[in-house]
């Protein structure tokens, strides 16, 4: 059987991290994207070879339509790509500012647009692939503090809504996974308060981990769910139900 390739957007830290690391071990070939955190990705990639599967690392950001369209061109198959890469520049409205609003936008939301841009010709000419988008609840439920992020992600759930209603009838399976609150770098900078209160909202009062995440990508990715398709499988707790 040939070997499955992923590519992880964001892979250097946090949940993208824990992605590749699953997945790799599942023996599919990982690329692991970063923007700037270069030896944090090539120490997913170093763990992942040395528990005996493949990865390599690929610096890119991926809000660049042409950056990213070389990675896909790179290796010349893709069956699995995850659009996990993201960032948070978190205001009140009155106080976000432009450029605060669009780049979270053109990471979060434009980043995985030019991924799938990339990707659909050449999963179209394998007659298959998977495609997973990290949204969040936040782009279910909105957030005060978050109009930029909240927008972004829950673009991201109608760009997955549509993108499958456009592969369905070519064996391309698109879907997102919304996590909740998860222990990562990205949580690390919530204050003290502001964690208190996120606690408050979980059904099941606890945050989650990059692993909860993974794993419901991995199912996505896999056989058992080629069923499925535009989908928004909530990682939360349960704070979105
Ligand atoms: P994180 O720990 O802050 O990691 C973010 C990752 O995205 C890093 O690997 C970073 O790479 C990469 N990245 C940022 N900008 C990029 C760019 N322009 N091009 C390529 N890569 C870029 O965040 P996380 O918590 O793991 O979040 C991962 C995803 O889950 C995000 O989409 C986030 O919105 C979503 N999510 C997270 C939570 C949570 O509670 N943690 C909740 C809901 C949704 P470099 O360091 O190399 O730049």
């Amino acid at each position: 059987m040939e070997e499955k390739i992923a590519l992880v957007t964001g892979a250097s830290r946090g949940i993208g991290s824990q992605i590749a690391k699953t997945l790799a071990k599942k023996n599919i070939f990982v690329v692991v994207n970063y923007s700037g955190s270069k030896e944090k990705a090539e120490q997913t990639a170093e763990e992942i070879i040395n528990a005996g599967g493949k990865a390599v690392v690929y610096g890119c950001d991926i809000s660049d339509f042409y950056a990213t369209e070389e990675i896909v061109k790179q290796y010349g198959r893709l069956d699995i790509l995850i659009n996990n890469a993201g960032i948070t520049k978190d205001n009140l409205i009155m106080r976000m500012s432009e450029a605060d609003f669009d780049r979270v936008i053109e990471v979060n939301l434009k980043g995985a647009f030019n991924t799938i841009h990339a990707a659909a010709r050449q999963m179209i000419r394998q007659k298959s692939g998977k495609i997973v988008n990290i949204a969040s609840v936040s782009g279910v439920l909105g957030n005060a503090g978050q109009a930029n992020y909240a927008a972004a992600k829950a673009g991201i759930i109608g760009l997955t809504k549509t993108i499958a209603r456009e592969f369905a009838g070519r064996n391309i399976q698109v879907n997102a996974v919304a996590p909740g609150f998860i222990e990562t770098d990205m949580t690390e900078k919530l204050s003290d308060t502001i964690r208190e209160q996120a606690t408050q909202q979980i059904p099941m009062k606890k945050f989650g981990h990059p692993e909860d995440v993974a794993e419901a990508v991995a199912f996505l990715t896999s056989d058992a769910a080629s069923y499925i398709t535009g989908q928004v499988l909530c990682v939360d707790g349960g704070m979105a139900m």
